[in-house]
Protein backbone atom coordinates (compact mmCIF):
# COMPACT_ATOMS: atom_id res chain seq x y z
CA UNK A 1 0.00 0.00 0.00
CA UNK A 2 1.47 3.47 -1.14
CA UNK A 3 -0.34 6.44 -0.48
CA UNK A 4 0.08 9.62 -2.45
CA UNK A 5 -0.24 13.34 -1.72
CA UNK A 6 -3.49 14.75 -2.40
CA UNK A 7 -3.03 18.18 -4.19
CA UNK A 8 -5.62 21.08 -2.88
CA UNK A 9 -7.12 23.78 -5.25
CA UNK A 10 -4.84 27.04 -5.89
CA UNK A 11 -2.13 24.21 -6.93
CA UNK A 12 -1.59 24.48 -10.64
CA UNK A 13 -0.76 20.92 -11.56
CA UNK A 14 -4.95 20.71 -10.80
CA UNK A 15 -5.44 23.24 -13.95
CA UNK A 16 -3.38 21.15 -16.59
CA UNK A 17 -4.82 19.18 -19.13
CA UNK A 18 -3.11 15.83 -18.74
CA UNK A 19 -1.15 13.65 -21.74
CA UNK A 20 -2.98 10.65 -22.93
CA UNK A 21 -1.75 7.57 -21.70
CA UNK A 22 0.31 5.72 -24.74
CA UNK A 23 1.87 2.99 -23.48
CA UNK A 24 0.53 0.97 -20.26
CA UNK A 25 3.44 0.36 -18.12
CA UNK A 26 4.33 -1.14 -14.30
CA UNK A 27 4.37 2.89 -13.91
CA UNK A 28 0.83 2.94 -14.88
CA UNK A 29 0.08 0.49 -12.74
CA UNK A 30 1.72 1.38 -10.15
CA UNK A 31 -0.01 4.75 -10.58
CA UNK A 32 -3.61 3.30 -10.64
CA UNK A 33 -2.33 0.98 -7.23
CA UNK A 34 -1.33 4.64 -5.47
CA UNK A 35 -4.64 6.89 -6.59
CA UNK A 36 -6.74 3.48 -5.15
CA UNK A 37 -5.44 3.09 -1.86
CA UNK A 38 -5.51 7.11 -1.61
CA UNK A 39 -9.05 7.09 -2.58
CA UNK A 40 -9.76 4.52 0.04
CA UNK A 41 -7.71 6.16 2.47
CA UNK A 42 -9.57 9.67 1.84
CA UNK A 43 -12.61 8.15 1.90
CA UNK A 44 -13.13 9.39 -1.86
CA UNK A 45 -15.69 7.76 -4.40
CA UNK A 46 -12.69 8.90 -7.59
CA UNK A 47 -9.64 10.36 -7.78
CA UNK A 48 -7.57 12.02 -10.91
CA UNK A 49 -3.89 11.44 -11.61
CA UNK A 50 -3.43 14.99 -11.48
CA UNK A 51 -4.80 15.39 -7.98
CA UNK A 52 -1.61 13.38 -6.91
CA UNK A 53 0.55 15.49 -9.53
CA UNK A 54 0.64 12.96 -12.53
CA UNK A 55 -0.68 14.69 -15.59
CA UNK A 56 -1.78 11.67 -17.21
CA UNK A 57 -5.21 10.30 -18.33
CA UNK A 58 -5.59 8.07 -15.49
CA UNK A 59 -8.84 7.57 -12.89
CA UNK A 60 -10.01 5.41 -10.53
CA UNK A 61 -13.20 5.44 -9.00
CA UNK A 62 -15.41 3.48 -6.14
CA UNK A 63 -19.16 4.47 -5.35
CA UNK A 64 -19.66 1.44 -3.09
CA UNK A 65 -20.01 -0.93 -6.18
CA UNK A 66 -16.78 -1.93 -6.96
CA UNK A 67 -13.48 -0.10 -8.06
CA UNK A 68 -13.37 1.31 -11.62
CA UNK A 69 -10.12 1.74 -13.28
CA UNK A 70 -9.89 4.06 -16.24
CA UNK A 71 -7.12 5.00 -18.78
CA UNK A 72 -7.72 7.88 -21.40
CA UNK A 73 -11.53 7.75 -20.76
CA UNK A 74 -13.67 10.02 -22.77
CA UNK A 75 -17.11 10.11 -22.48
CA UNK A 76 -18.78 9.00 -25.76
CA UNK A 77 -22.84 8.84 -24.64
CA UNK A 78 -24.91 11.19 -22.17
CA UNK A 79 -28.68 11.57 -21.07
CA UNK A 80 -30.71 13.62 -19.10
CA UNK A 81 -29.20 16.06 -16.91
CA UNK A 82 -30.07 16.54 -12.97
CA UNK A 83 -28.10 18.40 -10.30
CA UNK A 84 -26.96 17.46 -6.89
CA UNK A 85 -24.55 18.30 -4.19
CA UNK A 86 -20.66 17.46 -4.94
CA UNK A 87 -17.18 17.59 -3.08
CA UNK A 88 -14.01 16.79 -4.28
CA UNK A 89 -10.69 15.38 -1.95
CA UNK A 90 -8.71 18.37 -3.45
CA UNK A 91 -11.39 20.59 -1.88
CA UNK A 92 -11.72 19.67 1.14
CA UNK A 93 -14.54 20.90 3.96
CA UNK A 94 -16.49 22.05 0.67
CA UNK A 95 -19.47 21.02 -1.56
CA UNK A 96 -21.61 22.74 -3.64
CA UNK A 97 -24.51 21.75 -6.52
CA UNK A 98 -23.04 20.81 -9.75
CA UNK A 99 -25.57 19.94 -13.33
CA UNK A 100 -24.20 16.73 -14.69
CA UNK A 101 -25.88 14.15 -16.81
CA UNK A 102 -27.78 11.44 -15.26
CA UNK A 103 -26.42 8.67 -17.60
CA UNK A 104 -23.43 8.79 -19.08
CA UNK A 105 -20.94 6.09 -21.11
CA UNK A 106 -17.62 5.78 -20.92
CA UNK A 107 -14.84 4.37 -23.33
CA UNK A 108 -11.60 4.21 -21.60
CA UNK A 109 -8.71 0.95 -21.46
CA UNK A 110 -8.15 -1.16 -18.34
CA UNK A 111 -4.67 -1.45 -16.90
CA UNK A 112 -4.29 -4.77 -19.42
CA UNK A 113 -4.77 -2.04 -22.93
CA UNK A 114 -8.16 -3.46 -23.67
CA UNK A 115 -10.71 -1.17 -24.63
CA UNK A 116 -13.80 -0.93 -22.05
CA UNK A 117 -17.12 0.69 -21.98
CA UNK A 118 -18.87 1.49 -18.83
CA UNK A 119 -22.29 2.77 -18.37
CA UNK A 120 -23.03 4.52 -14.92
CA UNK A 121 -25.97 6.41 -13.87
CA UNK A 122 -26.65 9.10 -11.29
CA UNK A 123 -23.70 9.09 -8.69
CA UNK A 124 -21.51 6.99 -10.92
CA UNK A 125 -22.52 9.09 -13.97
CA UNK A 126 -21.44 12.41 -11.95
CA UNK A 127 -18.19 10.86 -10.76
CA UNK A 128 -17.46 9.59 -14.08
CA UNK A 129 -17.78 13.74 -15.45
CA UNK A 130 -15.93 14.85 -12.22
CA UNK A 131 -12.83 12.58 -12.63
CA UNK A 132 -12.55 13.13 -16.35
CA UNK A 133 -12.99 16.92 -16.22
CA UNK A 134 -10.00 16.57 -13.68
CA UNK A 135 -8.14 15.18 -16.79
CA UNK A 136 -8.93 18.57 -18.38
CA UNK A 137 -8.05 21.38 -15.59
CA UNK A 138 -11.32 21.45 -14.41
CA UNK A 139 -12.78 21.26 -11.15
CA UNK A 140 -16.19 20.97 -9.68
CA UNK A 141 -16.63 24.28 -8.27
CA UNK A 142 -16.31 26.10 -11.81
CA UNK A 143 -19.62 24.63 -12.36
CA UNK A 144 -21.68 25.05 -9.63
CA UNK A 145 -25.17 26.60 -9.70
CA UNK A 146 -25.67 27.97 -6.35
ZN1 LIG B 1 -12.39 15.96 -7.64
Amino acid sequence: MALRQILEIGEPTLRKKCKVVKEINEKITQLLDDMADTMYDADGVGLAAPQVGILKRVVVIDIGEGLIELINPEIIETEGEYVDNEGCLSVPGESGDVIRPYRVKVRAQNRFGETIEIEGEELLARAFCHEIDHLDGILYVDKIVK
